[in-house]
C-alpha cells in the first residue's frame, strides 16, 4: 500500500484491459476457452494473467491456482514476469515466476509462471494432463509459431479430459474467428486499443522531412554482407514473389503527386531489395542533432545486417561516440543476459539506440523507446517441400508485424515511427504472415509428436489449425528414419528418445550425443554452438579478401567446423589475457558470436547432464588435435544425409548432391579457397536455395567415415549403410 504501489495501481487502472476486467473474468468462468484480442499496449500480456491471479487468490479456493502463460520468446517471458512481479510489489519468484530453457526463477508460492511455449511442451512430456494446472494462457497467437500451433492441437485434445482447465488465447489484432471456430465457437473478447499517439511516417514523408536524396548508387553499398541478399530477387517461393510483385505493382501505380520533385525523384530511385543504411544513419543523426529525447529501436532483418549497420554507425562521429550514444543489439543468437541489456536505462546525456530483429517485435516494452525505425523486412525461413530445401531470405513483413513494430513506440509516452518504405508498399503487404508450420521443416515437430505419444504423425498434423503439406510431413518422417531416430514403423528408437530430450535440431543433438559417448565433447560443443549462432566469421564487403584469408589460417583440414573450433579456442586463450576483443578484430570474428558460443556451450552441457549423457559437472577440455578424425566422424554422424560428392576435374572440383545435382559453396567456406579436396565427400550443415543451391559450413570426410558414421550407428546397421552408400555411388558414377 506504498505510494509506489498506489501509483502502479492507478496506472494499471488506466489501461483499457482494466475496464474489461470483470467481463474477462466472467467469460473465463463461463467458458473453457476464451479468445482475447486487443491492440498493442492495451494490457493483455501484463494484465490478464494478473487479473486471473488476483481473482483466484481472492476466491474461495484461495491460492491453489496454477496459471501458466506462454510467450513465444525467452526475452518476453523474462521481462514480462519481472514487470508483473513489480506491479504486485513483489520480487520475482514469489507469486510470479518465469522459466525458460535452463533458466528460471520460481518459488514454492509461485502461482503464475511465464514460460516459453517450448517449456510447456516439455512439461506435457512428463505430465500429459497438466495435473494441477488451472489456467493456460497462450499469448501472441497471431504470430502462428510452430510451437504455438502444435500446442493448440495438444490442448484441444486435452480439454475434454480436463473440464476444469481454462484456456485463454491472446493476441493483438488477429483472425479471432479462425481460433474461435477451431475451438468450437469459443467466445471472443475484444479490448479497445490504447497507446500514446505514435506519429507515423512512411518513406515519402521521411524524404520530404529530411531532404535526403536517394540515388541509384547510394543504396547499392548498403546491402550488408549477406550474399544471399544480392540474388534474392529470384526468390523461389510462390507466395513471396506474389507479395514482391504486389509491391512492384503498387510502386508502379503510385504517383506521389503531392510531394516535391526531389522526393518524387528519390522515390523513383528507391530500391525495394535493399535496406538503406545511409538513410537510417541520416535519420538517426537527425534525431540526435535535434536533441529530441528518447531511445531508438531499429528493426533490421538479422544478425548480418545488424552487425554491418553497427560497424557503419560506429565509424560515425556522433553515432559512434560512446559518450553520446549507447549502441546495443538484440537478436536471437545472442545470450539472454546480453539481450537483456536493451532494457537498461542509458546514462544521463547518452542516447540508447537498439538494433534488433523481430524478436523485439512483440510482447516487450522497452521503457524509454520513443522512436521506431522499421525496415519492413524480416528473415523468414521458408521451406520448399518439393526439393526439400529450406530457404532463408529477407522478405516483406505483414501488416500485423508492421503494426507491432510501430506499437513498440508510444507505450509509455508519445512516440514516432519511421517506416523506411512508401505507404503504398505497406498497403501491398499481406495481412498476416504465413504460419510457421506451413513454411519450415517439420523434423523436430515430428519427434515431439512421437515423444508425446500422440499417434500417427500425419494423422495428428491433419488436425492442426492449418495442416502442413503432406509432402513436407513425409520428408520429415523420411529424414528421421534415415538418421535413425525413427524405426521403419515410425516408432522412436533409443537415439530418437535421447534426441527428444535435447531441444534443438536433431542433427545437433546427434553430434552432442556421440561426442559425449566418445568423450570428445569439448570440440563438439563448440561445433554445435557455432552452428546455432549466426556465422561468427565476418565478411565485410570491402575487406572480403582479407576476411577470407583470416578464416583460412584456422584451417588446414578442409573443414569450416574445425576452423571454427580453432578460432574459438584462440579467442578463449586471448580472453584469458583480456585480449579477446583485439583477437576478434584481427581475425574478422564477431565478439558477440564468440560470447554466444561460450554461453551456449554451457547450456548444451547442462542439457546433456539432464539427459543423463554426461556425469561430470564441468566440461573436460581435452586436446583434440590428435583425435581429429574422430571429431570429423562425429560431425559426419550429425550432418548425414547432408552430403555431397566431390568430383575433381583438371583444375578444380565440383560438388553434387543426389537431390540437386550440381551445388556451390558459400564463398567464405574454407573449402571454397581450395583447388583440390583430398576426400571424396563433403558433409554440410545447411543448403540454401537462392538461384542455385549453396552449401553452408562443410567438412570433408573419407569413405570409411561416411560408411561408419552416416545415419544411425545405434542400430549397427552397417549393411543398410552399405546399400545407401551404394545408392550414392551408383548415382555419381
Ligand atoms: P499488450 O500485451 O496488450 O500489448 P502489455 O500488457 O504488454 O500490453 O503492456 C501494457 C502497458 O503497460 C504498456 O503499454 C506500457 O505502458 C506498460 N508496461 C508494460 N510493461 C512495462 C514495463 N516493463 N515498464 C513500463 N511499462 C510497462
Ligand atoms: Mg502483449
Amino acid at each position: 500500500d506504498s505510494p509506489e504501489g498506489r501509483k502502479m495501481l492507478e496506472f494499471r487502472k488506466s489501461l483499457p484491459a482494466y475496464k474489461e476486467k470483470d467481463a474477462i473474468l466472467k467469460a473465463i468462468s463461463q467458458s473453457q476457452v476464451v479468445i482475447i484480442s486487443g491492440e498493442t499496449g492495451c494490457g493483455k500480456t501484463t494484465q490478464i494473467p494478473h487479473f486471473i491471479l488476483e481473482s483466484e487468490i481472492e476466491s474461495v479456493r484461495g491460492a491453489s491456482c496454477s496459471i501458466i502463460c506462454t510467450q513465444p520468446r525467452r526475452i518476453s517471458a523474462m521481462s514480462v514476469s519481472e514487470r508483473v512481479a513489480s506491479e504486485r510489489g513483489e520480487k520475482l519468484g514469489e507469486c510470479v515466476g518465469y522459466k525458460v530453457r535452463l533458466e528460471g526463477i520460481k518459488g514454492r508460492d509461485t502461482h503464475l509462471l511465464f514460460c516459453t511455449t517450448g517449456i510447456l511442451l516439455r512439461r506435457l512430456l512428463v505430465d500429459r494432463n497438466l495435473k494441477g494446472i488451472t489456467h493456460v494462457i497462450v499469448d501472441e497467437i497471431h504470430e502462428r509459431g510452430m510451437n504455438e500451433d502444435f500446442l493448440l492441437i495438444v490442448l484441444k485434445d486435452l480439454l475434454p479430459r480436463r473440464p476444469e482447465l481454462r484456456l485463454i488465447l491472446m493476441s493483438a489484432t488477429l483472425d479471432a474467428e479462425l481460433f474461435s471456430s477451431y475451438f468450437g465457437g469459443a467466445p471472443i473478447l475484444r479490448i479497445p486499443g490504447f497507446t500514446y499517439p505514435v506519429r507515423t511516417q512512411f518513406l515519402e514523408n521521411i524524404l520530404e522531412m529530411t531532404g535526403y536524396r536517394l540515388t541509384l548508387y547510394n543504396q547499392i553499398d548498403d546491402y550488408g554482407q549477406d550474399r544471399v541478399w544480392r540474388i534474392s530477387k529470384q526468390a523461389p517461393r510462390k507466395r513471396k514473389s506474389q507479395i514482391a510483385s504486389a509491391v512492384e505493382e503498387a510502386l508502379r501505380s503510385a504517383d506521389f503527386k503531392e510531394y516535391s520533385p526531389q522526393t518524387r525523384e528519390s522515390l523513383s530511385c528507391w530500391n525495394p531489395d535493399c535496406i538503406g543504411f545511409n538513410l537510417i544513419e541520416c535519420l538517426l543523426c537527425d534525431i540526435c542533432e535535434n536533441e529530441r529525447p528518447g531511445s531508438v529501436l531499429v528493426f533490421m532483418t538479422g544478425w548480418d545486417d545488424i552487425s554491418s549497420l553497427k560497424d557503419k554507425l560506429l565509424s560515425h562521429p556522433i553515432l559512434g561516440d560512446p559518450g553520446r550514444v549507447s549502441l546495443l543489439t538484440c537478436h536471437g543468437s545472442m545470450a539472454s543476459s546480453e539481450q537483456r541489456l536493451i532494457f537498461d536505462e542509458p546514462k544521463d546525456g547518452v542516447r540508447k539506440i537498439v538494433l534488433a530483429t523481430n524478436i523485439a517485435e512483440t510482447s516487450i516494452t522497452i521503457n524509454d523507446v520513443v522512436f521506431v525505425l522499421d525496415c519492413g523486412k524480416a528473415k523468414e525461413t521458408s521451406y520448399d517441400a518439393l526439393n526439400n530445401t529450406p530457404c532463408l531470405l529477407p522478405s516483406w513483413i505483414s501488416k500485423v508485424s508492421a503494426q507491432q513494430r510501430r506499437g513498440r513506440a508510444g507505450r509509455v509516452q508519445p512516440g514516432e515511427c519511421y517506416h523506411l518504405y512508401p505507404r503504398c508498399v505497406y498497403e501491398a503487404f499481406a495481412e498476416y504472415q504465413l504460419p510457421e508450420i506451413l513454411r519450415t521443416p517439420l523434423q523436430s515437430l515430428c519427434l515431439q509428436i512421437k515423444s508425446l505419444q500422440l499417434g500417427s504423425i500425419s494423422e495428428f498434423l491433419s488436425r492442426a489449425l492449418q495442416s502442413p503439406e503432406l509432402l513436407a510431413v513425409q520428408n520429415a518422417i523420411e529424414y528421421l528414419k534415415i538418421i535413425g531416430a525413427l524405426d521403419k514403423n515410425e516408432n522412436l528408437t533409443v537415439l530418437g528418445q535421447y534426441l527428444t530430450m535435447l531441444p534443438m535440431e536433431p542433427k545437433l543433438g546427434k553430434m552432442l550425443i556421440l561426442g559425449a559417448i566418445f568423450n570428445c565433447l569439448d570440440p563438439i560443443l563448440t561445433v554445435v554452438a557455432g552452428l546455432s549462432v549466426r556465422d561468427p566469421f565476418l565478411t565485410p564487403m570491402d575487406k572480403k579478401e582479407l576476411a577470407e584469408a583470416a578464416k583460412s589460417q584456422f584451417s588446414n583440414d578442409y573443414s569450416d567446423h574445425l576452423a571454427l573450433v580453432r578460432a574459438y579456442e584462440g579467442w578463449k586463450d586471448a580472453e584469458r589475457d583480456f585480449a579477446g576483443y583485439d583477437y576478434c578484430w584481427k581475425n574478422f570474428l564477431s565478439m558477440q558470436s564468440m560470447k554466444a558460443i561460450d554461453s551456449l556451450r554451457r547450456e548444451f552441457f547442462s542439457l546433456l547432464k539432464d539427459a543423463g549423457l554426461v556425469d561430470s559437472n564441468a566440461i573436460t577440455c581435452n586436446a583434440w588435435s590428435h583425435e581429429e578424425h574422430l571429431i570429423r566422424a562425429v560431425i559426419c554422424y550429425g550432418l548425414y544425409p547432408g552430403i555431397s560428392s566431390v568430383v575433381h576435374n583438371e583444375k578444380s572440383f565440383s560438388l553434387k548432391t543426389m537431390e540437386d545435382g550440381q551445388v556451390l559453396l558459400y564463398s567464405n567456406s574454407v573449402n571454397a579457397r581450395e583447388s583440390k579436396i583430398p576426400y571424396p565427400w563433403l558433409v554440410f550443415n545447411e543448403k540454401i536455395k537462392v538461384n542455385a543451391v549453396f552449401l553452408r559450413d562443410s567438412t570433408a570426410v573419407s569413405d570409411s567415415v561416411l560408411l561408419l558414421f552416416g545415419g544411425s550407428i545405434s542400430k549397427g546397421d552397417i549393411d543398410g549403410h552399405l546399400k545407401m552408400l551404394g545408392g550414392y555411388l551408383e548415382f555419381f558414377m
